[in-house]
């Protein structure tokens, strides 16, 4: 008996061989240095950001390369596969316009070298298995749980490294003849890798961020085929599929890197060339005086559902994300405002190696920066669509006058120095309320007076102001003149200077008749410019309000 005939007995269905598929997965025709890239989640039914900022990655270096990025759904973990996850990966994906060039959805494969789901690799996946038990590289194992949990049990208790290689991988020294029996009967069996590793040994091995890693031979006789439905574990799925796709830069996170060592003896068994890894470091956020892992159990913001629900600007999320991935990518993009973010040339060498800080904060500002440079129409589409799916009354807002609702959302936009307090679209309706009168007369109204504050004072200003002075013609500087002679009149200094020399001698100043003026109107003692906003809102509204406001209690 041969290892030929065990791994006939394991797979008697499969007919081809490695070169068949290398036949079929041709070397791509991409230009010298063009990097292919791929994206491969497992379906959790979770977008992590994590794993969306590794899709930037793959993004960018396969747009910097003039080569490819695609996507390969790793659901051999079939436990773990949720419905609608994979809808989950590319609708976030396409959100951000992180398009890939290859992938498989809705039933409709794009590209040559699929399917780009694990799970419809299963023959490609023993193809390749059983070439490693023909060469004596991989052997059934019929190691029951309880086999395992003892043996672990005894390299605990013995203070052993732990895991099932060495003297301990005991069904790797069965004779074929009892391999081929005990399949025979039935018996349960994984198939796993015959490693020749030494733990002992140590090797080097580059990675594009974390430079030169000397690293343990891996001595493990790993599980490269479960039991139960036949399919390969990650370390040797990724494998093949990298190979067969012609990946030339893995990106994944920095815990793989205690498993490169199984991954590159494969690579190695098969006599294939390893890709290049970038192994990225992990999301860290503030928390208090510390520094953490950004975590899907504790952070919201881990789920890039977040950002979507609270409406932030999609290249606000984008540029953060390339803001940690490059730390000179800020100064880049302030050099070249006008260039897309994926022709920033990516450089791991450039990554934190230790950590990535992901700040909101940053983020906001960011948003903040973006949402100030959109023009009345681009803030209005953008928030009309984040309303359609979030705020559906304030949706019929903005729809009910367009020209209104746009007229409202210019007040100091589309300008040198435009108003920056909006940092993402869930935002803009605590903002603004106050513009619209369908808001504005059901809101709870909290006033917020300041010097001046006794209501019958407040009221005759506000109504001596509109009634005598305010017009809705006056230019900017018209109207602040006729500010100024109504404090005048009411004994508040128009002139600041005056003021500060004699405060005893006046009431108040000017920015006291301003405040009220303010308030009275919008409700806040801080507001974007009251001018643009008397302007916008028109005689009809302001008069309602003053008149609510006069005849109140
Ligand atoms: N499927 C793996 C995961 O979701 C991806 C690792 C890789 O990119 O190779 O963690």
């Amino acid at each position: 008996m041969t290892n030929k005939d065990l791994a006939n007995l394991i797979f008697p269905d499969i007919d081809k061989d490695i070169k068949y598929y290398e036949e079929k997965y041709k070397p791509r025709d991409l230009l010298e240095g063009a990097r292919v890239t791929r994206f491969a989640p497992s379906p959790t039914g979770y977008m992590h950001l994590g794993g969306f900022y590794q899709a930037i990655i793959d993004y960018v270096m396969a747009k910097n390369s003039n080569g490819l990025f695609y996507l390969r759904i790793e659901d051999t973990d079939t436990k773990r596969e949720v419905t609608d996850a994979v809808d989950l990966i590319v609708e976030s994906l396409k959100h951000y316009d992180i398009i890939p060039d290859e992938y498989e959805y809705n039933g409709k494969i794009n590209g040559e070298y699929g399917p780009y789901f694990q799970s419809e690799r299963k023959e490609i996946y023993h193809t390749f298995i059983k070439y490693l038990i023909e060469i004596g590289r991989a052997y059934p194992c019929f190691c029951t749980k309880e086999d395992l949990e003892e043996l672990r049990t005894h390299q605990e208790e013995r203070k052993f490294r732990t895991g099932y290689y060495g003297r301990y991988a005991k069904c790797r020294i069965l004779p074929i003849e009892k391999q081929m029996e005990l399949i025979k009967e039935g018996k349960e069996y994984v198939i796993r890798f015959k490693s020749e590793g030494n733990f002992d040994l140590k090797f080097k091995t580059d990675d594009l961020v974390k430079g030169t890693l000397e690293l343990s031979q891996n001595d493990e006789d790993f599980v490269i085929m479960k039991s139960s439905d036949k399919l390969p574990t990650y370390h040797f799925a990724h494998v093949v599929d990298d190979y067969l796709m012609h990946t030339t830069h893995v990106v994944r996170g920095e815990e793989w890197i205690s498993s490169l060592p199984k991954h590159l003896e494969l690579f190695k068994a098969f006599g294939f060339k390893a890709p290049k890894y970038v192994h990225t470091p992990l999301l860290v956020k503030k928390d208090g005086n510390s520094i953490r892992k950004i975590s899907k159990r504790k952070d919201p913001e881990a789920s890039m559902a977040y950002y979507k629900e609270y409406g932030y600007p999609k290249m606000a999320v984008i540029e953060a994300l390339m803001t940690i991935i490059n730390s000179n990518y800020e100064e880049w993009h302030s050099a070249n405002p006008d260039k897309k973010f994926d022709e920033f040339q990516y450089n791991p060498k450039k990554m934190s190696s230790s950590g990535a800080f992901f700040d909101l904060d940053k983020l906001d500002n960011i948003s903040r920066n973006i949402i100030s440079k959109m023009t009345k129409d681009e803030i209005y589409d953008n928030l009309l669509n984040w309303c359609k799916e979030y705020d559906e009354d304030f949706n019929h807002i903005l729809e009910n006058d367009i020209n209104y609702s746009k007229e409202v959302l210019n007040i100091e936009r589309e300008k040198k120095k435009p108003r920056k307090d909006f940092a993402h679209y869930s935002d803009i309706k605590n903002q603004i309320w106050y513009m619209f009168d369908e808001l504005y007369d059901s809101h709870d109204k909290n006033y917020e007076w300041q010097n001046i504050n006794d209501m019958n004072e407040i009221k005759d200003i506000v109504s001596t102001y509109f009634n005598s002075y305010y017009n809705e013609n006056d230019d900017q500087e018209t109207w602040f003149e006729k500010m100024k002679k109504l404090a005048d009149l009411k004994g508040y200094a128009s002139n600041m200077k005056d003021y500060k020399e004699n405060p005893s001698d006046y009431k108040g100043n000017i920015t006291d008749i301003a405040t009220v003026l303010r308030v009275a109107i919008t409700t806040y003692a801080q507001s974007p410019d009251l001018y643009e906003i008397l302007h916008v809102l028109g005689l009809e509204r302001i008069n309602k309000r003053i008149n609510n406001l006069i005849e109140g209690e």
